[in-house]
């Protein structure tokens, strides 16, 4: 291994005793019993027992061991010994110790587990709460999912591109935007990559993904919104809404396996047991819908959005992934396709998990005039959308896509109640820092 040190913890094995290693890392804890004192040194990969024996050990090493604050970071050379009581079953006897850098006491949050920890003050110092294995499992899952969806897209002959988050103009009209200061313009964060994806369709890039930021100004309060949240979005030529819906499903798919075959400790850290989601999902109309969320006693007419409880509801009658198909044209956005046989009905979809929405994704409208009067019809005004429309004007090939947020296919996937859990530094309507 190039660095500092010769081995992670998990490099090593009892059939290594008598080998010399250099490790590093965290002090767990200390446990000294007088005569031997016993150093739980934790790094990335897991947790090994360093062993001082008095009469055995140079003092200075002994004294300077034992005195250390727990979640101070060494650098330890020592010669691996067979353990069958110390984690992994070998243990060190060390030779040497340096103390790269030494902890204050009393630290900020527990992170043994001992002692629960409320969420604000867990981010309040992140980097420690994030030392927890619960969270390193989860932040290393969430690295595995965006694997397996990089690899899946590339597979299906998507390119991966990255567009601006800096921007003149919303998507979408009503939804609440960032404004910032561009020089001596108003300018916003952008809330969906939507536009500029569309534009690569006109472009000829054919097949485009994104994985990026998403920013959004609604004031939510609640365990699956975020003010800036991760979305990966796809577009592409020549296909329709099922075309993409079949993509979408098998990216989903693709990712639980991948993550069931490499992140067994993870999911045992967690205590989640994965369940792979079988395809192809179920397919249940609006108007289905619609009827299910009347059954179950919601007050919704055709043409509202279902509501976190009426959606709940739908979730738990079908109990798996489903999507829910052909919304009402007037409650979809202006670049969704109206069927042509049923205008008031659309060929859009939004991908369900029984507990939340994951993706939303349609057919879009390629022809310009359809397009301008589908902007005009939702109330918004069409010259904002002058470098869009444009794209329109000169060959645009038909078109479908759907954006699905990173944050929730991670959390449903390993059960996470919290979306703020799943993401490093969570930006909601109190939290700007750290
Ligand atoms: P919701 O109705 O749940 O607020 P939405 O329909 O407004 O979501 P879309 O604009 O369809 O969201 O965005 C596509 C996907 O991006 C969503 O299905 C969701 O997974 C994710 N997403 C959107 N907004 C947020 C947010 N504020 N926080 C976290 N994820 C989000
Ligand atoms: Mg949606």
């Amino acid at each position: 291994m190039d660095g500092m040190r010769t081995h992670y913890a998990s490099d090593i094995t009892p059939e290594m005793d008598g080998d010399t290693v250099t490790v590093a890392g965290w002090i767990h804890e200390t446990r000294d019993l007088g005569g031997i004192c016993f150093i739980v040194l934790r790094d990335r990969e897991g947790f090994m027992q360093i062993t001082m024996v008095k009469k055995k050990t140079d003092s200075a090493l002994f004294e300077k061991g034992k005195r250390l604050n727990r979640e101070s970071v060494i650098l330890v050379t020592g010669a691996v010994a067979g353990a069958k009581q110390a984690p992994r079953g070998y243990e060190i006897i060390p030779q040497s110790l340096d103390v790269l850098s030494e902890s204050d006491s009393p630290l900020p949050m527990d992170i043994t587990g001992k002692v629960g920890a409320d969420i604000d003050t867990r981010l309040d110092s992140r980097f420690i709460d994030l030392r927890r294995r619960r969270m390193l499992a989860i932040f290393t899952v969430r690295h595995h999912v965006l694997k397996a969806v990089r690899s899946f897209l590339e597979s299906e002959g998507f390119i991966e591109i990255n567009t601006p988050k800096v921007v003149a103009t919303a998507t979408e009209g009503g939804t609440a935007l960032f404004p910032i200061t561009y020089f001596n313009k108003e300018a916003f964060l952008n809330q969906s990559p939507q536009l500029y994806k569309q534009l690569m369709m006109a472009a000829g890039l054919d097949r485009v993904y994104e994985i990026g930021a998403i920013f959004r100004a609604e004031e939510h309060d609640t365990l699956r919104h975020l003010n800036e949240a991760t979305s990966i979005d796809i577009e592409a030529s020549f296909m329709d809404q099922l075309d993409v819906m079949d993509i979408l499903e098998r990216m989903v798919h693709a990712a639980y396996a991948h993550v069931s075959e490499s992140c067994a400790q993870q999911l045992n850290d967690l205590g989640v047991e994965l369940t792979i989601p079988e395809l192809p999902f179920r397919r249940v109309t609006y108007d289905d819908a619609l009827e299910i969320a009347l059954g179950c006693g919601h007050e919704i007419e055709w043409g509202d959005d279902f509501g976190t409880a009426a959606e709940r509801a739908i979730g738990n009658a079908i109990g798996e992934h489903y999507f829910l198909v052909d919304w009402p044209t007037e409650i979809k956005p202006y670049y969704t396709q109206p069927y042509d046989d049923r205008p008031p009905y659309s060929k859009s979809f939004d991908l369900m998990h029984p507990r939340m929405e994951l993706a939303s994704g349609s057919q879009r409208v390629h022809l310009h005039d359809l397009l301008r009067q589908r902007i005009e019809a939702c109330g918004l005004n069409p010259d904002g959308f002058d470098f869009y429309l444009k794209a329109f004007g000169y060959g645009m090939p038909p078109h479908a896509g759907w954006g699905i947020g990173a944050e929730r296919l991670v959390m449903t996937m390993i059960e996470i109640e919290n979306i703020r859990d799943v993401v490093l530094f969570p930006r909601d309507r109190k939290r700007l820092s750290p």
